[in-house]
């Protein structure tokens, strides 16, 4: 069971209420539900009526129930293949995680897990060795939404970035980057600040932990808030020492002794510092506010 916030916004020819919407499947999930919504919303554009009724797991893949009234055929074509797509991914997407996975058995419980989820609290699953349906049109290794997805196994091997930012989307066009600092990337040195190359697609669940990009795949780890990352980015940056790995950037998460070391240093103008402690201040009441 999940809560999805934010649709009424995100597809407004969907019908959507301004209430979370509950789902009965796991967050993995989420992006090909996304990827459903937005292809609906778009056929829903030119007028008509769609409802959403439910969103469930069955026999292991994706059930949604829905209605349309008053659309042309095509739209209602257009929605109905989102949905095929949709339910067809499912059986190649982890429910648990959103990583690639395959259907498993779990004492009689079908369900699609990675080869992490396919050993856990269900037990060991026995993955679906059945016949294939040569009718299916579908191959997972030809949609690229699945096949981008990493393995565990190529997962676990990724380097990491540290400390990621989202390069705003406003000013560097319609494909961004991330910004952070890389560890166990052959390019780039342990500790280095860098960028990656554009992003293809990232991670749908909320921290995400993965995002594939034109050159390869990164775990995403720690994400600071965009003031506090700046303080720790001048901060390393004028200490000139790459960081360890297991240590936050900036060295402590002590952000007033970093303000008053980025002062000592004369190295910024005390505008700009004033800048960023305002920032960061406003930053953190507004997370004390958002946490209630
Ligand atoms: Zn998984």
């Amino acid at each position: 069971m999940s809560l999805i916030t934010g649709l009424s916004d995100r597809y407004p020819h969907l019908g959507f209420d301004g209430r979370p919407l509950a789902i009965a499947c796991d967050d993995g999930w989420l992006g090909i539900l996304h990827a459903f919504f937005a292809d609906a919303n778009k056929a829903m554009a030119a007028g008509g009526m769609f409802t959403l009724q439910r969103v469930k797991e069955k026999m292991g893949g994706l059930t949604i129930h829905y209605a349309v009234a008053d659309v042309a055929p095509d739209a209602r074509r257009a929605i109905d293949d989102a949905y095929r797509l949709a339910t067809a991914r499912s059986f190649h997407i982890c429910e648990s995680c959103g990583r690639r996975g395959r259907l498993n058995n779990f004492n009689g419980l079908w369900k699609v897990a990675c080869s992490e989820h396919a050993d856990g609290e269900l037990g060991k699953g026995v993955p679906f060795e059945g016949p294939s349906n040569p009718d299916d049109p579908y191959s997972p290794e030809a949609d690229p939404f699945v096949a981008v997805r990493p393995t565990v196994t190529e997962f676990n091997a990724a380097p990491i970035i540290e400390g990621w930012l989202i390069e705003d989307q406003s000013e560097s066009g319609p494909r961004s980057w991330l910004f952070g600092w890389f560890f166990g990337q052959p390019d780039i040195s342990d500790g280095e600040h860098g960028h990656t190359s554009p992003i293809v697609q990232m991670d749908e669940m909320v921290p995400p932990r993965w995002v594939r990009t034109d050159n390869r795949l990164y775990r995403l780890g720690i994400y600071y808030p965009p003031s506090e990352r700046e303080i720790r980015y001048w901060v390393q940056k004028l200490a000139r020492r790459p960081v360890v790995h297991g240590e936050p950037p900036g060295g402590s998460d002590d952000i007033e002794a970093m303000l008053i070391f980025l002062r000592s240093t004369g190295r910024l103008r005390p505008t700009k510092i004033d800048r960023m402690e305002q920032a960061y201040r406003a930053e953190q009441e507004c997370q004390k506010f958002n946490r209630g």
